[in-house]
């Protein structure tokens, strides 16, 4: 049996990971879980998302499948805050993953669907399922099953004891700083160095304690070990497409959609301005078309890069398109345009700097009387490299593939 769900928390409180963790407990005197539990992120443009837009699923090898959805069923209606006003809880249960349901989810991380779309095609394929409100839910429920994860890392997840919600979290932060150190680039985005920022935990009343980041579980395991903190109530694994652009498409700037994350190739048509509030836009394009492309604030670092962008630059960059503008999340520099700077042309004699005769009347070598009309154009030595950049672990987006999991040359990872 395949279980999805989504869309039971609302800003103040529970977590959709934390339904399905005390679920899996619950349904283990019925059946055997079978791999990992699965956190799956849907388009992170989706209107009605809480925080990440995140959704569950896990597989169950079980006899008793009436048990299973009485369990689960009475899981959602015990963990979901049904006062939210957009908590509309979708709870998924398939015998099978079907390619249909494989493409729904695809669908379901890069463009934004309706309700319908979810309920169609479980009605279509004869699946069980109950949503509940509005049942929106239905579609990040069905999106999990379907993920086939050609792509994946993972995610531990600790959670809070009950009586701890809603109270501040108490987490050594020297032994985060440590366990970084220790792991790194088995795990990431536990600590911002450059911001010097802590970012694994949230700051909400949530069960969420923190959530450890990688691509390999034991240096996962290792960093959960070195982190002192509160006792946790329970911890599961998650396996994620979490860091692994499966958000991006491939795309042509004059074809991009809106709510829509693309990866663009075009040419920097004037130089980064920067607007009240210290966010940084510049314009892309490719002869056929021109975006927007933006670096808000809370990007911080990335953005000093993002200014010494020059007219003419040419660059790939990823992100999620909002109101005509491409919000970065990365980009990659191919090749920097050759820019000139005028200044006082040098004498050809003594090769060194001549200067202004006066308004209008050109240049003069004072020692050898030379003289000179313009100015001379010099090359201008840029201090930027080319190669991928990327913004920092605070500003990170939770579909958005880290440098640290990309190799090659030319890689500044933020760090
Ligand atoms: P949390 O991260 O705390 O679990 P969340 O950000 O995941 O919260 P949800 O409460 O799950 O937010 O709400 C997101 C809603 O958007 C869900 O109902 C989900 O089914 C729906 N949704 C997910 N992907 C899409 C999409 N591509 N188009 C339209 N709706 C979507």
């Amino acid at each position: 049996m395949f279980i999805g769900i989504d869309d039971t928390d609302s800003e103040r409180g529970l977590c959709t990971t934390y339904l399905a963790a005390v679920l899996m407990e619950r349904l283990r005197p019925y059946g055997k879980i079978s791999g990992l539990p699965r956190l799956i992120r849907l388009n992170p443009c989706a209107r009605f998302k809480t925080r990440g837009n995140a959704a569950l699923a896990f597989a169950l090898e079980s006899d008793r499948p009436q048990k299973v959805k009485e369990i689960a069923l009475k899981a959602v209606l015990e963990l979901s805050d049904f006062s939210g006003v957009n908590t509309n809880p979708g709870l998924v249960i398939a015998d099978d993953v079907t390619p249909r349901m494989t493409a729904f989810y695809r669908r379901a991380v890069t463009q934004i669907l309706q309700i319908d779309d979810a309920r169609a095609l479980l009605d279509d394929e004869g699946i069980w399922y109950r949503g509940f409100k509005k049942g929106r839910g239905l579609i990040g429920a069905l999106a999990a099953i379907g993920a086939d994860l050609t792509d994946f890392t993972y995610e531990l997840i600790a959670y809070r004891q009950r009586q701890r919600w809603g109270t501040p979290r108490s987490i050594e932060a020297e032994t985060v700083w440590r366990a970084d150190a220790l792991t790194y680039p088995g795990t990431w985005d536990t600590v911002d160095h450059f911001n010097k920022r802590i970012v694994f935990a949230p700051h909400s009343g949530d069960p969420v304690l923190f959530g450890i980041r990688g691509s390999d579980p034991e240096a996962i395991e290792e960093a959960f070990q070195t982190i002192k903190s509160e006792p946790w109530e329970r911890r599961v694994l998650y396996k994620t497409n979490q860091g692994t652009d499966a958000h991006i498409l491939e795309g042509e700037i004059h074809e991009v959609c809106d709510s829509q994350s693309y990866r663009l190739r075009g040419f920097v048509d004037r130089s980064p301005e920067a607007i009240e509030g210290g966010h940084i836009f510049f314009t892309l394009q490719n002869g056929k078309g021109q975006i927007k492309c933006a670096a808000f604030e809370p990007t911080k670092n990335f953005r000093s890069i993002v200014k010494q962008l020059m007219p003419g630059d040419e660059l790939e960059v990823w992100g999620a398109v909002r109101d005509k503008t491409l919000n970065l999340e990365k980009m990659n520099i191919l090749r920097l345009a050759e820019q000139g700077v005028l200044v006082a042309p040098t004498c050809p004699q003594c090769k060194r700097r001549m200067e202004s005769a006066g308004k209008g009347q050109g240049y003069r070598c004072r020692r050898c009387k030379t003289t000179a009309l313009g100015r001379e154009r010099r090359p201008l030595i840029r201090n930027l490299e080319t190669g991928f950049y990327e913004v920092p672990p605070c500003a990170r987006r939770h579909l958005s593939k880290p440098l640290v999991r990309m190799s090659g040359e030319n890689i500044h990872h933020s760090r």
